[in-house]
């Protein structure tokens, strides 16, 4: 029996980004997960906003999974004093990794890294693979420019009105925890 309710894959920038603003929802993000008893799996880094969300995660006393290749542990700040640390040999295995030890998966502002992740998630859902919440937290409107090119590839024709279905979008930090607690209840 785990200590935690459920396991939560984040996606989110190794970066800042230029907006403090973003970086304090991370923390705040770390903070609810917490609280949650909502168990963190993620990249394993100190850096950018992912580090930001472990700091205040662990602060608060959660737990967490941190999944790394080798080559980033330097790069990357693995932090050493996570519930889990998983070192693997390549980036697939990483994200193999993160996705099957996780019942949602959460998508923070990021970079090309964390636009990787989320279409892979989103591309596995879209063939049947799995049925796994995928939430984005659109902070500040940060994913509107995302959200409107997945609009277009609709619009286009390019994929089903579906996929649209497959990701639910947050607005905010009280917006996501209200639709996690909801997915991993149907999901149960
Ligand atoms: P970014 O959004 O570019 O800051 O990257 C966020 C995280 O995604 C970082 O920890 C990167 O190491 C990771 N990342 C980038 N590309 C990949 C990939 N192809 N597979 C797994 N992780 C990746």
């Amino acid at each position: 029996m785990p200590a935690f309710k459920a396991s939560v894959c984040l996606f989110c920038g190794a970066r800042a980004g230029h907006d403090a603003g973003l970086a304090e929802t991370a923390r705040a993000t770390g903070a609810m997960l917490a609280r949650e008893n909502w168990r963190l799996v993620y990249g394993a880094g100190d850096i950018g906003l992912m580090g930001a969300v472990a700091q205040a995660m662990r602060a608060a006393g959660g737990q967490a999974m941190g999944v790394i290749p080798q080559h980033l542990m330097q790069r990357e700040v693995a932090r050493r004093d996570l519930s889990a640390l998983v070192v693997t040999e390549t980036m697939h295995e990483r994200k193999k990794v993160m996705f099957t030890n996780s019942d949602a998966i959460i998508v923070l502002p990021g970079g090309a890294g964390t636009l990787d992740e989320f279409f892979e998630v989103l591309t596995w859902a879209q063939i049947g693979l799995h049925r796994k919440p995928i939430v984005l937290l659109d902070a500040d409107g940060y994913w509107q420019p995302l959200l409107a090119l997945i609009d277009h590839v609709i619009a286009r024709g390019f994929a089903d009105a579906s996929l649209r279905g497959l990701f639910s979008v947050a607005s905010d930090l009280d917006d996501l925890a209200t639709i996690l607690h909801a997915k991993l209840a149907q999901t149960a």
